[in-house]
Protein backbone atom coordinates (compact mmCIF):
# COMPACT_ATOMS: atom_id res chain seq x y z
CA UNK A 1 0.00 0.00 0.00
CA UNK A 2 1.58 3.26 -1.05
CA UNK A 3 2.60 5.72 1.92
CA UNK A 4 -0.14 8.60 1.78
CA UNK A 5 -2.59 6.45 -0.49
CA UNK A 6 -6.40 8.03 0.71
CA UNK A 7 -9.58 6.66 0.80
CA UNK A 8 -10.62 2.64 1.06
CA UNK A 9 -8.56 -0.05 -0.06
CA UNK A 10 -9.79 -3.40 -0.61
CA UNK A 11 -7.64 -6.45 0.12
CA UNK A 12 -8.79 -9.96 1.25
CA UNK A 13 -12.23 -8.80 1.19
CA UNK A 14 -11.88 -6.31 3.65
CA UNK A 15 -12.36 -3.02 2.90
CA UNK A 16 -9.45 -0.95 4.29
CA UNK A 17 -9.84 2.12 5.26
CA UNK A 18 -6.84 4.65 4.26
CA UNK A 19 -7.90 8.09 5.19
CA UNK A 20 -6.35 10.64 7.28
CA UNK A 21 -6.94 9.04 10.23
CA UNK A 22 -6.09 5.49 9.23
CA UNK A 23 -3.45 6.33 6.99
CA UNK A 24 -0.24 4.14 7.01
CA UNK A 25 2.86 4.98 9.28
CA UNK A 26 6.20 5.00 7.82
CA UNK A 27 8.19 1.74 9.60
CA UNK A 28 10.80 2.77 12.33
CA UNK A 29 14.02 3.21 9.54
CA UNK A 30 16.83 1.95 10.90
CA UNK A 31 18.86 2.13 7.57
CA UNK A 32 20.93 5.53 8.78
CA UNK A 33 22.20 3.77 12.21
CA UNK A 34 22.91 0.43 10.48
CA UNK A 35 24.80 -2.04 12.13
CA UNK A 36 25.49 -5.36 10.56
CA UNK A 37 27.13 -6.85 13.22
CA UNK A 38 24.00 -6.22 15.49
CA UNK A 39 21.03 -8.41 16.06
CA UNK A 40 19.01 -5.13 15.30
CA UNK A 41 19.35 -2.40 13.51
CA UNK A 42 18.55 -3.28 9.78
CA UNK A 43 16.50 -1.38 7.49
CA UNK A 44 12.81 -2.49 7.62
CA UNK A 45 11.47 -0.01 4.99
CA UNK A 46 7.85 -0.24 4.10
CA UNK A 47 4.37 1.21 5.72
CA UNK A 48 2.66 -0.08 8.88
CA UNK A 49 -1.26 0.35 9.02
CA UNK A 50 -2.25 2.50 11.73
CA UNK A 51 -2.43 1.33 15.08
CA UNK A 52 -6.11 3.21 15.64
CA UNK A 53 -7.71 1.15 12.70
CA UNK A 54 -10.63 -0.42 13.88
CA UNK A 55 -10.64 -2.94 11.02
CA UNK A 56 -6.72 -4.59 12.25
CA UNK A 57 -8.34 -7.49 13.68
CA UNK A 58 -10.79 -8.30 10.61
CA UNK A 59 -7.38 -7.83 8.51
CA UNK A 60 -5.39 -10.08 9.73
CA UNK A 61 -7.91 -12.96 9.99
CA UNK A 62 -8.39 -12.20 5.90
CA UNK A 63 -5.10 -12.59 5.37
CA UNK A 64 -4.31 -15.55 7.43
CA UNK A 65 -7.64 -17.28 6.02
CA UNK A 66 -6.43 -16.28 2.60
CA UNK A 67 -2.80 -17.00 2.79
CA UNK A 68 -4.27 -20.47 4.29
CA UNK A 69 -1.53 -23.27 5.00
CA UNK A 70 0.82 -21.34 2.81
CA UNK A 71 1.67 -19.57 5.85
CA UNK A 72 2.51 -21.05 9.69
CA UNK A 73 2.11 -18.41 12.37
CA UNK A 74 4.52 -19.13 15.58
CA UNK A 75 3.97 -16.41 18.84
CA UNK A 76 6.70 -16.79 21.53
CA UNK A 77 5.17 -17.25 24.79
CA UNK A 78 6.43 -13.06 25.72
CA UNK A 79 4.40 -11.67 22.80
CA UNK A 80 1.17 -9.41 23.39
CA UNK A 81 -2.49 -10.83 23.30
CA UNK A 82 -3.01 -9.61 19.79
CA UNK A 83 -0.39 -11.43 18.70
CA UNK A 84 -0.48 -14.51 19.67
CA UNK A 85 -4.43 -14.42 18.81
CA UNK A 86 -3.19 -15.36 15.32
CA UNK A 87 -0.44 -17.94 16.61
CA UNK A 88 -0.82 -21.24 14.62
CA UNK A 89 1.86 -22.45 17.42
CA UNK A 90 2.81 -20.91 20.94
CA UNK A 91 5.94 -21.78 22.40
CA UNK A 92 9.40 -20.92 23.63
CA UNK A 93 12.00 -20.21 20.99
CA UNK A 94 13.29 -23.79 20.27
CA UNK A 95 10.02 -25.25 20.40
CA UNK A 96 9.15 -22.98 17.85
CA UNK A 97 11.51 -23.48 15.68
CA UNK A 98 11.52 -27.34 15.86
CA UNK A 99 7.43 -26.55 14.85
CA UNK A 100 8.62 -24.62 11.69
CA UNK A 101 10.81 -27.46 10.58
CA UNK A 102 7.79 -29.91 11.22
CA UNK A 103 6.14 -27.94 8.70
CA UNK A 104 7.78 -28.19 5.41
CA UNK A 105 4.33 -27.41 3.43
CA UNK A 106 4.26 -24.16 4.78
CA UNK A 107 6.46 -22.34 2.34
CA UNK A 108 6.11 -19.02 4.74
CA UNK A 109 6.98 -19.21 8.60
CA UNK A 110 5.88 -15.73 10.01
CA UNK A 111 8.08 -15.54 13.21
CA UNK A 112 6.66 -13.65 16.11
CA UNK A 113 9.16 -13.41 18.75
CA UNK A 114 12.71 -11.60 18.11
CA UNK A 115 15.68 -12.43 15.44
CA UNK A 116 17.80 -15.10 17.16
CA UNK A 117 14.42 -16.80 16.82
CA UNK A 118 14.13 -16.21 13.35
CA UNK A 119 17.27 -17.09 12.52
CA UNK A 120 17.23 -20.52 14.21
CA UNK A 121 14.07 -21.23 12.46
CA UNK A 122 16.03 -20.58 9.63
CA UNK A 123 18.96 -22.57 10.31
CA UNK A 124 16.06 -25.62 11.38
CA UNK A 125 13.77 -25.35 7.88
CA UNK A 126 13.76 -26.39 4.81
CA UNK A 127 15.71 -24.30 1.89
CA UNK A 128 12.40 -23.95 0.08
CA UNK A 129 10.68 -22.35 3.00
CA UNK A 130 10.84 -18.35 3.97
CA UNK A 131 10.99 -17.12 7.52
CA UNK A 132 9.84 -13.52 8.25
CA UNK A 133 10.47 -11.23 11.01
CA UNK A 134 7.76 -9.02 11.50
CA UNK A 135 9.69 -6.54 12.44
CA UNK A 136 13.56 -6.42 12.36
CA UNK A 137 13.93 -3.86 14.69
CA UNK A 138 13.12 -7.11 17.42
CA UNK A 139 16.29 -8.21 18.41
CA UNK A 140 17.28 -9.14 21.80
CA UNK A 141 19.96 -7.00 23.80
CA UNK A 142 21.25 -10.40 25.55
CA UNK A 143 21.79 -11.51 22.14
CA UNK A 144 23.82 -8.30 21.19
CA UNK A 145 26.00 -8.68 24.11
CA UNK A 146 28.22 -11.71 22.60
CA UNK A 147 29.31 -10.69 18.86
CA UNK A 148 31.41 -13.18 16.69
CA UNK A 149 34.53 -10.72 17.03
CA UNK A 150 34.23 -10.43 20.95
CA UNK A 151 33.80 -13.93 21.10
CA UNK A 152 37.10 -15.12 18.82
CA UNK A 153 39.17 -12.74 21.14
CA UNK A 154 38.21 -14.63 24.19
CA UNK A 155 39.25 -17.94 22.62
CA UNK A 156 42.30 -16.26 21.94
CA UNK A 157 42.94 -15.51 25.30
CA UNK A 158 42.26 -19.48 26.30
CA UNK A 159 44.48 -20.06 23.60
CA UNK A 160 47.31 -17.46 25.23
CA UNK A 161 46.34 -18.90 28.83
CA UNK A 162 47.33 -22.21 27.16
CA UNK A 163 43.34 -23.35 28.04
CA UNK A 164 41.56 -23.93 24.65
CA UNK A 165 42.10 -28.12 24.90
CA UNK A 166 40.64 -28.15 27.95
CA UNK A 167 37.37 -26.06 27.38
CA UNK A 168 34.03 -26.48 25.51
CA UNK A 169 31.53 -23.67 24.46
CA UNK A 170 28.08 -23.92 25.66
CA UNK A 171 25.93 -21.06 24.19
CA UNK A 172 22.28 -20.85 25.24
CA UNK A 173 19.52 -20.82 22.12
CA UNK A 174 19.48 -17.04 23.04
CA UNK A 175 22.33 -15.91 21.21
CA UNK A 176 22.87 -14.94 17.55
CA UNK A 177 23.20 -17.66 14.60
CA UNK A 178 27.51 -16.54 14.40
CA UNK A 179 27.75 -17.25 18.46
CA UNK A 180 26.21 -20.70 17.63
CA UNK A 181 28.29 -21.06 14.62
CA UNK A 182 31.82 -20.63 16.89
CA UNK A 183 29.87 -23.04 19.19
CA UNK A 184 29.84 -25.35 16.75
CA UNK A 185 33.37 -24.88 15.29
CA UNK A 186 34.68 -25.74 18.51
CA UNK A 187 33.14 -28.70 19.31
CA UNK A 188 30.24 -27.38 21.73
CA UNK A 189 26.20 -27.38 22.08
CA UNK A 190 23.41 -25.27 22.07
CA UNK A 191 21.23 -25.51 25.64
CA UNK A 192 17.89 -24.09 26.44
CA UNK A 193 17.24 -22.81 29.41
CA UNK A 194 15.35 -26.19 30.55
CA UNK A 195 18.29 -28.64 29.53
CA UNK A 196 21.21 -26.76 30.41
CA UNK A 197 22.46 -28.80 33.18
CA UNK A 198 22.15 -31.70 30.69
CA UNK A 199 24.51 -29.73 28.56
CA UNK A 200 26.98 -28.77 31.19
CA UNK A 201 27.06 -32.60 32.27
CA UNK A 202 27.68 -33.44 28.37
CA UNK A 203 30.60 -30.69 28.10
CA UNK A 204 32.61 -31.35 31.60
CA UNK A 205 32.01 -35.36 30.56
CA UNK A 206 34.42 -34.29 27.50
CA UNK A 207 37.09 -33.35 29.33
CA UNK A 208 37.25 -35.63 32.75
CA UNK A 209 34.02 -34.86 34.15
CA UNK A 210 31.95 -32.36 36.59
CA UNK A 211 35.18 -33.29 39.01
CA UNK A 212 37.73 -32.83 36.63
CA UNK A 213 39.66 -30.17 34.84
CA UNK A 214 38.13 -28.95 31.94
CA UNK A 215 36.60 -25.75 31.40
CA UNK A 216 33.13 -24.07 29.98
CA UNK A 217 33.06 -21.34 28.76
CA UNK A 218 29.14 -20.34 28.70
CA UNK A 219 27.64 -17.92 26.38
CA UNK A 220 25.98 -15.08 26.80
CA UNK A 221 24.17 -15.45 29.51
CA UNK A 222 26.11 -15.55 33.12
CA UNK A 223 22.95 -15.95 35.18
CA UNK A 224 22.00 -19.31 33.46
CA UNK A 225 24.93 -20.49 33.70
CA UNK A 226 25.70 -19.72 37.21
CA UNK A 227 23.05 -20.93 38.04
CA UNK A 228 22.86 -23.96 36.36
CA UNK A 229 26.40 -24.90 37.57
CA UNK A 230 26.22 -24.01 41.16
CA UNK A 231 22.80 -24.72 41.80
CA UNK A 232 22.32 -27.94 39.93
CA UNK A 233 26.10 -29.51 39.32
CA UNK A 234 27.32 -28.52 42.52
CA UNK A 235 30.27 -26.26 41.69
CA UNK A 236 30.91 -23.38 43.44
CA UNK A 237 30.83 -19.57 43.22
CA UNK A 238 34.80 -19.51 43.33
CA UNK A 239 34.64 -22.02 40.67
CA UNK A 240 32.94 -19.25 38.21
CA UNK A 241 34.75 -16.19 36.80
CA UNK A 242 33.00 -13.64 34.71
CA UNK A 243 34.79 -12.65 31.23
CA UNK A 244 33.86 -8.93 29.91
CA UNK A 245 34.53 -8.35 26.34
CA UNK A 246 34.72 -4.69 27.38
CA UNK A 247 37.79 -5.14 29.07
CA UNK A 248 41.27 -6.04 27.65
CA UNK A 249 41.75 -10.36 28.21
CA UNK A 250 38.41 -10.22 29.39
CA UNK A 251 39.19 -8.38 32.97
CA UNK A 252 41.07 -11.71 33.71
CA UNK A 253 44.37 -12.86 33.94
CA UNK A 254 45.52 -15.87 32.55
CA UNK A 255 45.79 -17.74 36.14
CA UNK A 256 42.51 -16.74 37.16
CA UNK A 257 41.34 -18.52 33.74
CA UNK A 258 43.20 -21.60 34.70
CA UNK A 259 42.13 -21.85 37.78
CA UNK A 260 38.12 -21.15 36.55
CA UNK A 261 35.85 -24.21 35.67
CA UNK A 262 33.16 -21.94 34.37
CA UNK A 263 34.09 -19.12 32.01
CA UNK A 264 30.75 -17.08 31.82
CA UNK A 265 30.25 -14.73 29.03
CA UNK A 266 29.16 -11.40 31.03
CA UNK A 267 25.89 -11.06 29.40
CA UNK A 268 22.26 -10.70 31.03
CA UNK A 269 18.78 -10.85 30.05
CA UNK A 270 17.56 -6.90 30.33
CA UNK A 271 13.77 -8.07 31.36
CA UNK A 272 15.42 -11.54 33.96
CA UNK A 273 18.50 -9.52 35.05
CA UNK A 274 16.17 -6.82 37.08
CA UNK A 275 14.47 -8.67 38.88
CA UNK A 276 15.93 -8.08 42.96
CA UNK A 277 15.86 -9.77 45.90
CA UNK A 278 14.23 -7.07 47.69
CA UNK A 279 11.24 -7.99 45.59
CA UNK A 280 11.11 -11.72 46.72
CA UNK A 281 11.13 -10.49 50.04
CA UNK A 282 8.56 -7.75 49.40
CA UNK A 283 6.11 -10.73 48.21
CA UNK A 284 6.87 -12.85 51.31
CA UNK A 285 6.14 -10.36 53.46
CA UNK A 286 2.99 -8.85 51.87
CA UNK A 287 0.89 -12.18 50.58
CA UNK A 288 1.11 -15.25 53.14
CA UNK A 289 2.33 -18.75 52.09
CA UNK A 290 2.84 -16.99 48.84
CA UNK A 291 5.32 -19.14 46.15
CA UNK A 292 7.83 -17.27 43.97
CA UNK A 293 8.78 -18.74 40.82
CA UNK A 294 11.59 -17.42 38.58
CA UNK A 295 13.15 -18.09 35.32
CA UNK A 296 16.78 -18.80 35.39
CA UNK A 297 17.94 -16.20 33.57
CA UNK A 298 17.53 -14.07 37.10
CA UNK A 299 20.06 -13.05 39.17
CA UNK A 300 22.02 -15.99 41.29
CA UNK A 301 20.68 -14.09 44.23
CA UNK A 302 17.66 -13.97 43.26
CA UNK A 303 17.21 -17.75 42.60
CA UNK A 304 18.59 -18.50 45.56
CA UNK A 305 15.48 -16.62 47.12
CA UNK A 306 13.10 -18.53 45.15
CA UNK A 307 10.61 -21.65 45.74
CA UNK A 308 10.76 -22.57 42.11
CA UNK A 309 12.64 -21.84 39.04
CA UNK A 310 12.06 -23.17 35.37
CA UNK A 311 11.80 -22.41 32.00
CA UNK A 312 8.77 -20.77 30.46
CA UNK A 313 7.21 -24.17 29.75
CA UNK A 314 8.13 -25.02 33.20
CA UNK A 315 6.79 -22.13 34.70
CA UNK A 316 3.30 -22.15 32.54
CA UNK A 317 3.23 -26.23 33.46
CA UNK A 318 3.99 -25.78 37.23
CA UNK A 319 1.40 -23.37 37.58
CA UNK A 320 -0.97 -24.93 35.61
CA UNK A 321 -0.81 -27.90 37.83
CA UNK A 322 -1.15 -25.83 41.38
CA UNK A 323 -4.52 -26.49 43.22
CA UNK A 324 -6.70 -23.64 43.38
CA UNK A 325 -6.23 -21.12 45.87
CA UNK A 326 -2.46 -20.63 45.41
CA UNK A 327 -0.69 -17.83 45.42
CA UNK A 328 2.23 -16.84 43.09
CA UNK A 329 4.54 -14.20 42.39
CA UNK A 330 6.29 -14.90 39.12
CA UNK A 331 9.49 -13.77 37.71
CA UNK A 332 9.39 -13.27 33.95
CA UNK A 333 8.42 -11.61 30.91
CA UNK A 334 4.88 -9.35 32.10
CA UNK A 335 3.43 -10.88 29.24
CA UNK A 336 3.18 -14.25 29.84
CA UNK A 337 2.62 -13.26 33.63
CA UNK A 338 -0.74 -11.63 32.52
CA UNK A 339 -1.74 -14.63 30.32
CA UNK A 340 -1.22 -17.27 33.04
CA UNK A 341 -3.26 -14.74 35.78
CA UNK A 342 -6.36 -14.72 33.13
CA UNK A 343 -6.05 -18.22 31.92
CA UNK A 344 -5.83 -19.50 35.98
CA UNK A 345 -8.02 -16.87 37.34
CA UNK A 346 -8.81 -19.87 40.56
CA UNK A 347 -5.15 -18.70 41.65
CA UNK A 348 -3.64 -15.58 42.77
CA UNK A 349 -0.77 -14.76 40.20
CA UNK A 350 1.06 -11.46 40.33
CA UNK A 351 3.83 -10.30 38.93
CA UNK A 352 6.99 -10.44 41.01
CA UNK A 353 8.98 -6.93 40.40
CA UNK A 354 6.74 -3.26 39.99
CA UNK A 355 9.61 -1.67 38.15
CA UNK A 356 9.91 -4.06 35.51
CA UNK A 357 8.38 -3.78 32.30
CA UNK A 358 7.80 -5.64 29.23
CA UNK A 359 10.90 -7.02 26.14
CA UNK A 360 10.74 -4.16 24.59
CA UNK A 361 12.45 -5.35 21.79
CA UNK A 362 9.67 -8.67 21.73
CA UNK A 363 6.55 -5.79 21.77
CA UNK A 364 7.84 -4.13 18.75
CA UNK A 365 5.51 -6.84 16.85
CA UNK A 366 2.70 -5.47 17.13
CA UNK A 367 -0.77 -6.43 15.60
CA UNK A 368 0.10 -3.56 12.77
CA UNK A 369 2.96 -5.27 11.95
CA UNK A 370 1.48 -8.79 11.86
CA UNK A 371 -1.05 -7.22 9.29
CA UNK A 372 1.45 -5.68 6.91
CA UNK A 373 3.15 -8.67 7.21
CA UNK A 374 0.82 -10.97 6.07
CA UNK A 375 -1.15 -8.74 3.87
CA UNK A 376 2.68 -8.31 1.95
CA UNK A 377 2.37 -12.34 1.56
CA UNK A 378 -1.18 -11.96 0.22
CA UNK A 379 -0.04 -9.91 -2.44
CA UNK A 380 2.93 -11.90 -3.31
CA UNK A 381 5.63 -9.89 -1.53
CA UNK A 382 8.13 -11.48 1.29
CA UNK A 383 9.21 -8.78 3.88
CA UNK A 384 11.90 -8.68 6.61
CA UNK A 385 13.15 -12.68 5.28
CA UNK A 386 15.57 -14.00 7.75
CA UNK A 387 18.24 -15.75 5.77
CA UNK A 388 21.28 -16.99 7.84
CA UNK A 389 24.69 -17.16 5.98
CA UNK A 390 25.13 -20.76 4.34
CA UNK A 391 28.27 -20.79 6.13
CA UNK A 392 27.14 -20.01 9.90
CA UNK A 393 24.04 -22.36 9.32
CA UNK A 394 26.21 -24.94 8.96
CA UNK A 395 28.21 -24.80 11.42
CA UNK A 396 25.05 -23.40 13.82
CA UNK A 397 23.57 -26.50 12.79
CA UNK A 398 26.32 -28.63 14.12
CA UNK A 399 25.70 -26.89 17.58
CA UNK A 400 22.13 -27.19 17.66
CA UNK A 401 22.38 -30.88 16.29
CA UNK A 402 24.64 -31.40 19.18
CA UNK A 403 22.25 -30.48 21.43
CA UNK A 404 19.48 -32.70 19.74
CA UNK A 405 21.38 -35.75 20.36
CA UNK A 406 22.58 -34.98 24.21
CA UNK A 407 22.11 -38.10 26.33
CA UNK A 408 19.09 -37.97 28.32
CA UNK A 409 17.32 -34.79 26.89
CA UNK A 410 15.58 -33.10 28.91
CA UNK A 411 14.25 -30.08 27.69
CA UNK A 412 10.42 -29.50 27.71
CA UNK A 413 9.25 -28.24 24.10
S1 LIG B 1 13.20 -11.45 27.37
FE1 LIG B 1 15.42 -11.16 27.57
S2 LIG B 1 16.37 -12.91 26.52
FE2 LIG B 1 14.18 -12.79 25.88
S3 LIG B 1 14.24 -11.56 23.98
FE3 LIG B 1 13.85 -10.12 25.69
S4 LIG B 1 15.94 -9.39 26.25
FE4 LIG B 1 16.21 -11.25 25.00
Amino acid sequence: MPAGASGRHTLCGVSIDTSPRNAPLPLLVLGQGRDLHSERGVECPGDLPAPSDPDLVARARAAKEALGDRVFVLGHHYQRDEVIEFADVTGDSFKLAQQAAARPQAPWIVFCGVHFMAESADILTHDDQTVVLPDLAAGCSMADMATSAQVDDCWDDLVEAGVDGLTIPVSYMNSSAAIKAFTGRHGGTICTSSNAATALEWAFGRTGGVGGSGKVLFLPDQHLGRNTAVRELGLSLDDCVVYDPHRPGGGLTPEQLRAARMILWRGHCSVHGRFTVDAVQTARREIPGVKVIVHPECRYEVCELADEIGSTEQIIAKVGAAPAGTSWVVGTELNLVKRLASKFPEQSIAFLEKNVCYCSTMNRIDLPHLVWTLESLVEGQVVNPIRVDPEVAHWAKVALDQMLALPGRTHKV
